[in-house]
């Protein structure tokens, strides 16, 4: 079914297409071609890290630093429950538990308080998300993390570009994941980057990209030919995408002070009705300068989310929830989850609902969706 304003629209931001074309025509579709070492300079010039790795999604760098943590069969991987289920599966599939922790109710981030109690001998990782592109609170955790010697991996999928106290978001772990996939703030349909913080492991992550070979040593001529040194696999995207993805980059300010109009204008606009109907809105805390990647409404109970989404849907509006809670999910219980566990998590998933949001949503398609909340009646007794 089709809606007159659809849940996420992507959108071209001007050159996509030309640099899409000239990467065919330049004879390197392969990856790491000219548009995706432009991809990278970008990232590393932007972000002010040592080394950024383009990958074919997020999942995938996530699985890149499981590989280069070295995470296997005993260890465990602290995780929040609510997040996309590629944050725990990349380090189970190598064989770790993942173990989940809860979120804070305001910002809906991993609730650093928690950590303490979950940390054990066999913790190797803590996986932060920054949930809706709004900074965790990186100083305790990465206190936490230190005290302990377990790595910090950030998956920051939805805060490219964003701020936590006057610092880039993917910039405090030792690795951190990007996503360019099609419902990001900038994307080329799939896509994703590992950020490397930590310089003693850019050597290996280069090889574990490229099949567990060094084979982009022999492509700069520091050894005569390349062979199977280290695990890895396939991670790089073509340069065809990454041609895609550096029009969407040069194009970041314009894309973010967009998304910035549309989410103030559903905060201004819903602020008088969320209030009348205990509907609560997202909290921004001051250390944070945000990504507007999402905008989300916190409803006062399940049959009232679903309420609305039923009658948005009627009016040909699709908004829509997240995420099931990963410690109630099949695998999660597998590994131990088990109901009551996170109880945030568990209120928060069930009443949440996500409004129409990507970057060409005009200005009377959003006052639509706002007028069409500000009728909804069908509130349950
Ligand atoms: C989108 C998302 C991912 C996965 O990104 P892909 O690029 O689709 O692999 C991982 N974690 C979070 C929090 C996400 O929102």
């Amino acid at each position: 079914m089709t809606y007159r304003i659809p849940f996420n629209k992507p959108s071209l931001t001007g050159n996509e297409l030309n640099y899409v074309a000239d990467a065919v025509v330049r004879g390197h579709s392969a990856g790491d071609g000219l548009y995706t070492r432009r991809c990278h300079e970008f990232l590393e010039k932007a972000l002010g890290v040592p080394r950024v790795f383009l990958t074919t999604s997020c999942t995938d760098a996530l699985e890149m630093a499981a590989f280069l943590l070295n995470v296997g069969p005993g260890d465990e991987v602290i995780v929040p429950s609510f997040t996309f289920v590629s944050t725990a599966n990349a380090f189970a599939i190598r064989g770790a538990r993942p173990v989940f922790a809860d979120i804070r109710p305001d910002t809906l981030n991993l609730d650093e308080n928690q950590l303490a109690s979950l940390i054990t001998g066999r913790t190797r990782a803590i996986v932060p998300v920054h949930y809706a592109g709004v900074g965790c609170e990186m100083r305790s955790i990465l206190e936490l993390a230190a005290a302990h010697g377990v790595a910090v991996v950030e998956d920051n999928a939805h805060g490219l570009f964003a701020k936590h106290e006057g610092r880039f978001l993917g910039t405090f772990g030792c690795l951190a994941t990007q996503s360019f996939h099609e419902t990001k703030n900038v994307t080329c349909g799939e896509g994703g980057a590992l950020v490397v913080n930590d310089p003693a492991l850019v050597d290996r992550a280069e090889i574990v990209r490229e099949k567990g070979t060094n084979r982009s040593r022999y492509f700069r001529g520091e050894v005569d030919k390349y062979a199977w040194v280290d695990l890895g696999s396939s991670f790089l995207p073509s340069d065809i995408l990454a041609g895609f993805l550096l029009a969407q980059l040069e194009a970041a300010e314009e894309i973010q002070a967009q998304r910035c109009r549309i989410w103030q204008r559903y905060h201004e606009s819903l602020a008088e009705w969320a209030g009348r109907h205990d509907v609560r809105t997202p909290f921004i805390p001051a250390s944070s300068e945000q990504a507007c990647h999402m905008y989300y409404l916190i409803l006062p109970s399940l049959d009232a989310r679903q309420r609305l989404i039923a009658f948005l849907k009627s009016q040909g509006i699709l908004a829509a929830f997240h995420y099931v809670p990963l410690h109630l999910s099949d695998m999660g219980m597998r590994f131990g989850g088990r109901p009551g566990q996170c109880p945030v998590t568990e209120s928060v998933s069930e009443r949440l609902v996500r409004l129409p949001f990507y970057n060409s949503l005009g200005e009377s398609e959003q006052f639509e969706v706002v007028e069409t909340i500000q009728r909804f009646d069908d509130w349950p007794q």
